[in-house]
């Protein structure tokens, strides 16, 4: 049956207004009184679309600033408020009257689909004889050029393992992690090395979206063929590999026959490998069929790079790319970008360009200093060792007492660590007089360090947390 359309009234009936501020009050109680201050009181909710609220932002550096740290928390506070509203999207506000409009085409459109559509499609099964069509595989992104870290080791050997002996091993294979941070580029890995060792098996590459417009354009031909078509292009394939699963939520029609084409597949021992920006259990709302479907295989994350994986991949970009561009760089842009690899590519080639426009030459760190200077928040040089202890106070809400006091409790003894961290981060000063203002000796501040870049390595939210405070302290 085609669920979940049965949902829209709810979502229509959402006075936006009252959404927003009950919204307010749950997010204040959970991040800094400061991040509440400059970065989400500033947003204007502007539309609620299904199940997600599109809120604007004043700038576009504002807006990135939210979209990267604090979506989560917005849309766990927004889902507490309202269980049918669970997403966020955040655009720019010069760009409100552009979207709305958009949307209202779309709901247009979408309203055309008809169910009945739906139903003569399932019905209909004739067979011709057509070929699928060819798969799309992006043949750049294969294992060769795919760093392994310990934030993804465990992901490359299940997908080594898939790719070796598809349909055999982990079926489906569910690889989710956040943006940026290689779903789409291990899938494409996959497919490529199937081909290579199987040049016979068919295997099929799409994004949930193309498999919807797949869908959509043979649910809206008059005749039977494209049907045909599509279920043959679907289900006539050895392997099938679907990214981005998460957009599938509230597209019954398009869940519906996901479905089928799954328990088809996976009946007929064929691999499924499947990419999400989030667990199963966290895709919100998704049907609990999908959620037990998905877990009969092997679910796996891709996690954020550590510090040395950042500057492997870096470093092999350039390589590949025949980029000539100095150490100092590589590491500047490690250390810029932590929680995002296509933003760290995007430096990179940025730099480049730059260096190559202004005929500088190789890349040194001042000219990458230079060229990114509108895109990065770069390290002030003046930054002082008291605003770092007051900027980690205000966000934990403690006192600067309570730091320098000899409090062992967890969060004190944390944001102290932060604290050295930072200040090591940013200034220039030797261990031993970071310490000093601790009262502390060098090696503490050394222990310090090491622990918050465990901590960022291995957690997200906490390494995202450690980027807002330093976005603060550069403002
Ligand atoms: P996602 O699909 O998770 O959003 P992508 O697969 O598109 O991310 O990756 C973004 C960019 O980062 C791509 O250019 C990809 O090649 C690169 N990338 C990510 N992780 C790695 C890695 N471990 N080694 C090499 N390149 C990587
Ligand atoms: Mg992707």
């Amino acid at each position: 049956m085609i669920k979940g359309d049965i949902k829209k009234e709810n979502y229509i009936n959402v006075n936006i207004g009252t959404l927003w501020e009950q919204t307010l009050e749950e997010i204040s109680k959970e991040i800094s009184a400061l991040s509440y201050e400059v970065w989400i009181k500033t947003l204007e909710p502007v539309k609620v679309n299904t199940d997600t609220l599109i809120l604007a932002s004043p700038s576009a550096s504002s807006r990135n600033v939210v979209a990267t740290n604090y979506t989560t928390v917005l849309s766990k506070c927004l889902k507490k408020i309202n269980p049918n509203i669970s997403k966020v999207e955040i655009i720019v506000l010069s760009q409100k009257q552009e979207i709305l409009s958009e949307l209202s085409k779309k709901e247009q459109k979408d309203s055309t689909e008809k169910e009945s559509a739906y139903k003569t499609f399932c019905e209909d099964e004739k067979n011709s004889a057509i070929s699928p069509k060819k798969n799309s595989l992006q043949p750049n992104y294969t294992f060769d050029n795919f760093i392994v870290g310990n934030n993804n080791d465990f992901t490359v050997a299940a997908a080594k393992a898939v790719a070796k002996e598809p349909g055999i091993k982990y079926n489906p294979l569910f690889i989710y992690g956040g943006v940026g941070l290689g779903k789409t580029h291990l899938l494409n890995a996959i497919g490529n090395e199937i081909k290579k060792n199987k040049p016979n098996l068919n295997v099929l590459y799409v994004t949930t979206e193309n498999f919807q417009n797949d869908l959509i354009e043979a649910l809206q031909s008059p005749g039977q063929k494209e049907r045909v078509n599509f279920r043959k292009k679907y289900r006539q394939v050895d392997v099938l590999i679907i990214d981005d699963i998460q957009f599938i939520i509230n597209k019954p029609t398009c869940q519906e026959e996901f479905f089928h084409t799954f328990n088809e597949l996976i009946e007929m021992g064929k691999q499924i490998i499947i990419s999400s920006d989030k667990p199963p259990k966290q895709i919100n709302p998704l049907e609990e069929r999908f959620r037990s479907r998905f877990e009969w295989g092997l679910i796996t994350d891709i996690g954020i790079p550590d510090y040395d994986t950042r500057l492997a991949i870096i470093s092999k970009k350039a390589y590949d790319e025949g980029y000539v561009v100095s150490r100092e760089v590589i590491e500047y842009i490690a250390n810029a970008i932590t929680t995002n690899v296509r933003e760290m590519e995007g430096l990179l080639n940025r730099s480049v360009c730059y260096a190559e426009l202004n005929n500088r030459g190789v890349v040194t760190l001042n000219v990458a200093i230079e060229a990114l200077k509108n895109y990065l928040v770069t390290s002030r040089e003046d930054v002082k060792s008291d605003e770092v202890i007051e900027t980690v106070c205000k966000f934990y809400h403690i006192t600067k007492n309570q730091l320098f006091a000899k409090d062992r409790r967890k969060e004190i003894a944390q944001a102290r660590q932060i604290s050295m961290y930072l200040i090591s981060e940013f200034i220039d000063m030797p261990y031993a007089a970071i310490g000093k203002i601790f009262n502390k000796d060098h090696s503490t501040v050394i222990y310090a360090k090491n622990k918050i870049k465990q901590d960022i390595s291995r957690d997200r939210k906490f390494a995202i947390e450690i980027e807002d405070l330093k976005k603060l302290i550069k403002v």
